[in-house]
């Protein structure tokens, strides 16, 4: 597909929507029937309750993923009210289920009317956007209930994503040889699979499934065994129905960066300049980026510049030891989850234990196999950056939180000083914010705070640095980027976020941003605080001169 195509999908969705309320109907009438049949045919009453658990089942998944939030809390009431009458006095209980059911299934059907008039509240629901397309990737999607996978499928086109969907693993698999997928996301239990656990259906499918490409499952049921079941499966997520959209894509839009980011960065600190060489060679063989501490007064500072996700600590040392730097390093609150692993011959439980109760989370034992060494420290970078994250994203948006953008500011201008090559910090403020809050509700506010930080995190390249400054603010670290390309670029997504319709309750509306850029090569002799401040006032004379624009600081 080409760059540029904007999807305009406001009406196949509301023709979905309506379709998903006409099936509806019908569903209402084939369960009100099966209801009756209930008293009707008693020797059948098992099958029938079957039959009635996975309608109401299906139903809980899709209802809230269309807005239909009540719809999906009477059906999973029912299915779980029909699963508990199963589990606990299977003959006794059955003639209570039947007058139950036949008494408050009006309570299903009212649900719907209600929730009709006043529908929309969900983001899901608002989540309606046209965002040019890039970065396309392939992600197929095996979902047997069709309603709700043609509305995932035009979400996820929105956020220039392709969606290939299918019904069933069968034909997912046929599909591979003419477009590879990059993602499977998968309804854990599919409707024709019933009787063979997903498990099963995907074993002996290497075209469809490969270690390099990532799982996700969805699916209706929070219970452990599903979860076991992704899990054995190698899922990298598992979501829950009514799907959180946004929360999906931001998980996606993850994935596919961390495969393209670097395989990890560790420093070595050993007084064996020998066997840190070696170790070095070891792990830069795979990938790793390595570097061996230079000098131990040195440590906080080499630390801060090379950023290792791991740090691989030698214990005994003539000038100090691991556990005396590792305290060292453990003084300060913006280490705290840098990953300390030692790295030793000490064979004895005790030192080793004292050495970990240090500050450090590991001990591995020297001498070390190279493939040992390999799998530990990559299992520990891995770690490392899931907790990073954790600590350092902001929830909405995925985004560096306010302190570690500044912080990150502070580095790449001494990073970009060094090298004596320019970086450019942006700010970017959503106009007029407040009335979108005001007008559609703060979460249709949220909805439009994601999807600028999931338009940033597609046009922005792989080394550049996009944090949540503000509750409608961003900031942008551009390394290497002149002023004139930085223009460019910020001006291009302005367009962009600006293009995106939003819709809430059937009513569009578009949004803008102001932004203000500051490179560093403009003003030499400023610290990035002062820098920031540039470029926020720069932010601010673009609001003053007619907002929706990019100004640039001037000297
Ligand atoms: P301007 O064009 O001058 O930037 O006007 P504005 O209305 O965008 O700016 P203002 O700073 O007056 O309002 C920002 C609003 O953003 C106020 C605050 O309630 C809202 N806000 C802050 N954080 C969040 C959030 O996480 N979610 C939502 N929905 N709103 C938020
Ligand atoms: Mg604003
Ligand atoms: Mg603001």
């Amino acid at each position: 597909m080409p760059d540029n195509i904007v999807l305009d999908f406001n009406q196949q969705l509301a023709g979905l929507k309506n379709d998903y309320i006409s099936n509806l109907k019908d569903e209402f009438k084939q369960i009100e029937k099966l209801i009756h049949l209930l008293s009707v045919e008693k020797n059948k009453n098992a099958k029938i309750l079957d039959d009635l658990q996975h309608r109401f089942h299906k139903m809980a998944g899709s209802g809230g993923t269309f807005g239909f939030d009540q719809l999906t809390k009477q059906a999973r009431r029912f299915e779980n009210d029909i699963i508990q009458s199963k589990e606990s006095l299977p003959h006794a209980s059955e003639p209570n289920i039947v007058t139950y059911l036949k008494d408050n299934i009006h309570l299903l059907i009212n649900s719907l009317e209600e929730v009709h008039a006043t529908v929309s509240a969900s983001a899901s629901e608002q989540n309606k956007t046209e965002i040019k397309l890039k970065n396309e990737k392939h992600i197929y999607l095996i979902e047997d209930d069709l309603h709700l996978a043609e509305h995932l499928k035009i979400q996820l086109e929105s956020f220039g994503y392709h969606l290939h969907l299918f019904n069933s693993i069968d034909s997912a698999d046929k599909h591979v040889d003419k477009q590879k997928p990059d993602m499977l996301i998968f309804d854990i239990i599919l409707d024709s699979d019933k009787k063979n656990s997903t498990k099963i259906l995907l074993q002996n499918r290497p075209n469809l499934l490969n270690d390099n490409c990532p799982l996700l499952f969805i699916t209706q049921n929070d219970s452990f065994d599903n979860r076991i079941r992704a899990a054995k499966l190698g899922a990298l997520g598992f979501y829950l129905k009514p799907l959180n959209i946004p929360m999906l894509v931001n998980r996606i839009t993850d994935i596919f960066e961390q495969k393209t980011a670097t395989p990890g960065k560790v420093l070595i600190v050993d007084d064996d300049k020998q066997l840190a060489l070696n170790y070095q060679l070891v792990l830069q063989g795979v990938g790793i980026e390595v570097e061996i501490l230079k000098n131990s007064r040195e440590i906080y500072n080499e630390v801060m510049e090379f950023k290792p996700d791991l740090l691989l600590m030698d214990l005994h040392m003539p000038d100090y030891s691991g556990p005396e730097l590792a305290g060292i390093l453990r003084q300060y609150d913006n280490l705290s989850s840098l990953s300390i692993v030692y790295l030793s011959s000490e064979q004895n439980l005790e030192i080793q234990q004292h050495a970990i109760n240090k500050g450090a989370d590991d001990f591995l034992s020297k001498p070390i196999h190279n493939t040992q060494l390999i799998s530990a420290v990559k299992y520990r970078i891995n770690r490392s950056r899931i907790i990073k994250e954790k600590i350092s994203r902001d929830s909405l948006t995925g985004l560096m939180k306010h302190a570690n953008i500044k912080e990150a500011a502070k580095m790449e201008l001494m990073r970009s000083k060094r090298n004596k090559k320019p970086v450019t910090l942006v700010m970017l403020d959503i106009d007029h914010f407040k009335q979108v809050n005001d007008t559609y509700g703060h979460a249709t506010g949220d909805v439009v705070i994601n999807s600028l930080a999931i338009l940033l995190r597609q046009r922005l390249r792989q080394t550049d640095i996009i944090g949540r400054y503000g509750g409608e603010e961003f900031l942008v670290i551009l390394p290497d980027c002149n002023n004139k390309f930085a223009i460019n670029i910020i001006d291009d997504i302005r367009r962009n976020f600006n293009e995106v319709n939003f819709n809430y309750q059937g009513k569009k509306f578009n949004c803008s941003l102001s932004a203000g850029t500051a490179t560093s090569t403009t003003f030499s002799d400023l610290q990035s605080d002062e820098l920031l401040i540039k470029s926020d006032q720069a932010m601010y004379k673009a609001k003053e001169s007619g907002r929706n624009r990019v100004v640039a600081a001037q000297e």
